[in-house]
C-alpha cells in the first residue's frame, strides 16, 4: 500500500488529491487558490468532510507546507513518511517527453525550455514541483504530461503544412493536450463495451472550459483538436477554435491591434463568452438559450457542429468507430449539448436514447441497443492517471 499525491499547479492555484495505490481510493483531495494575493483560499475534502478556511499564502511554498502540515494534523496521515511518490501534471511536454518521468534537474530544464509553448502553465507546474522537493525532500516525484499521449499520432496527423523549416527550427506542430483525461476515458471505455483496447476505436469529446477531441485507435492517440497550442480546435469557453489565420491581421489592421493582443482576445474574449456575449460559462449560456436568446442557442450550435465535423472526420480517419465518449464538465453535465451532436450524427447510425441522457456526471451508456456507435458518458479522472504513473515510473510497491 502506498499513498501518492497527484497535483495539478498553476500560478496562483494548486489542486491536490491524496491517493491510497493500488486500490486508487481517494484519501484526501482540495485545492489551494490565491496564493500570493492578501487572502488565499484553502479547501480540503476528506473523510466525508469539506473544510474552508483562508490563510495567507505568499507563495507555493507555504501553500505545500500548510497542506502538509494539514494532513498531519486531522489525522488523514499518522506522518509524512506515509506519502511514497507526488506526481505532478504538466501541460507541454513537446517531443521530448514520450513517456512521464523521474524528476531530475534535466527534466526541470526540459519543461523550462518549453515553457515558449505553454507560458501559463510549465513555469507554474516548475514552481510547484520545486515546492514538494522543498517540503518532501526524500519523496519521488513524478511529471506527468498532457501531451505524451498524443506522442503517437502519425506524422500527417501532427505536422502543419507550413514551411517544413518552421517544423525543424522551432517544432512547429501540433502537440495536442488532455492526454491524460483522453487515455483515462478511452481505456474505460474499452471495459465498458468489454473489448480488448487494442481492438477498440474511441472518439474522446473532452468538453470543459477547454475542449478537445480524440480519436484513438487501439489504445493509441492518432489524431486530436488541439495543435501546438489549446486555441487549435472546437470552440471553447474563451477560446475560437479554429478559423482563418487572416482575421488576425484584418483586426490588427481596423484595430490598431498586435497580433498579440489579438490572439489574446481569440484565447481569452472568443468563444462562449464572445459569441453569447454573457459568459464562458455553460450553465449561463444554456440559461440564456431557454430564455429565448437567439446568439445562445447559435453559441451551441456553432460547437456542436464543429464537433461533429471533427467526429465525422475520425470516423472515416480510423476506419469506423466503436464508441463516442463524452466527459468534462460539459461532457458531463450538458445534457442538450451532448443530445445536440449525438442528434447530427443519425446518417452514421447513431441512435441518442433520451432517457438514458437525461443524467448528469455519472458513467453511463447515452445510445440505444441498436445504435450503430455507442456513446457513453464517461466522467474522467485524471488524478488517477497520474497516481498509476507516479507507481509505475518511481517503482513505488
Ligand atoms: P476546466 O477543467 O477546463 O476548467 P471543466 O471540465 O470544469 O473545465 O468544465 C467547465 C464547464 O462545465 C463550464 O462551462 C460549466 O458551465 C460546465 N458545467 C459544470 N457543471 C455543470 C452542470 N452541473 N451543468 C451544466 N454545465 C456544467
Amino acid at each position: 500500500m502506498a499513498k501518492i499525491m497527484a497535483v495539478n499547479a498553476g500560478s496562483s492555484s494548486i489542486k491536490f488529491q491524496l491517493l491510497e495505490m493500488p486500490e486508487e481510493t481517494v484519501i484526501a483531495s482540495g485545492v489551494m487558490e490565491r496564493i500570493g494575493l492578501e487572502k488565499g483560499i484553502f479547501t480540503i475534502k476528506y473523510a466525508g468532510k469539506k473544510e474552508e478556511t483562508n490563510p495567507v499564502l505568499p507563495t507555493h511554498a507555504e501553500g505545500v507546507q500548510l497542506l502538509l502540515d494539514t494532513l498531519v494534523e486531522k489525522g488523514i496521515v499518522k506522518s509524512l513518511d506515509e506519502i511514497s511518490g507526488v506526481g505532478h501534471r504538466v501541460v507541454q511536454g513537446g517531443e521530448y517527453f514520450k513517456d512521464s518521468a523521474l524528476v531530475t534537474e534535466d527534466v526541470i530544464q526540459k519543461i523550462q525550455d518549453l515553457a515558449d509553448l505553454a507560458p501559463l502553465h510549465n513555469p507554474a507546474h516548475i514552481i510547484g514541483i520545486k515546492a514538494f522537493q522543498k517540503a518532501l525532500p526524500n519523496v519521488k516525484q513524478v511529471v506527468v504530461f498532457d501531451t505524451v499521449f498524443h506522442q503517437t499520432m502519425p506524422e500527417e496527423a501532427y505536422m502543419y503544412a507550413t514551411p517544413y523549416e518552421w517544423y525543424e527550427k522551432y517544432g512547429i506542430r501540433k502537440y495536442g493536450a488532455h492526454g491524460t483525461s483522453h487515455q483515462y476515458v478511452s481505456q474505460r471505455a474499452a471495459e465498458l463495451i468489454n473489448k480488448p483496447l487494442k481492438d477498440t476505436k474511441t472518439i474522446v469529446c473532452h468538453l470543459g472550459n477547454g475542449a478537445s477531441i480524440c480519436a484513438v485507435d487501439g489504445g493509441k492517440s492518432v489524431d486530436t483538436s488541439m495543435g501546438l497550442t489549446p486555441l487549435e480546435g472546437i470552440p471553447m469557453g474563451t477560446r475560437s477554435g479554429n478559423l482563418d489565420p487572416t482575421v488576425v491581421s484584418y483586426i490588427c489592421e481596423k484595430e490598431g491591434k498586435t497580433a498579440a493582443e489579438v490572439v489574446n482576445i481569440l484565447n481569452k474574449k472568443s468563444g462562449y463568452l464572445g459569441m453569447s456575449g454573457r459568459s464562458n460559462d455553460a450553465r449561463d449560456v444554456t440559461a440564456g438559450m431557454e430564455a429565448g436568446d437567439h446568439r445562445c442557442k447559435l453559441t451551441f450550435d456553432v460547437q456542436a457542429k464543429r464537433i461533429v465535423d471533427y467526429i465525422a472526420s475520425y470516423y472515416v480517419y480510423m476506419g469506423g468507430c466503436d464508441v463516442i465518449a463524452f466527459t468534462a464538465g460539459m461532457g458531463e453535465n450538458l445534457i442538450h449539448l451532448r443530445k445536440n451532436i449525438l442528434n447530427r450524427l443519425g446518417v452514421l447510425g447513431v441512435k441518442l436514447d433520451e432517457n438514458a441522457n437525461n443524467v448528469r456526471a455519472v458513467e453511463q451508456e447515452i445510445t440505444t441497443k441498436d445504435s450503430k456507435i455507442r456513446a457513453f458518458i464517461i466522467p474522467t479522472n485524471e488524478e488517477v492517471m497520474i497516481a498509476r504513473d507516479t507507481v509505475r515510473i518511481a517503482n513505488i510497491k
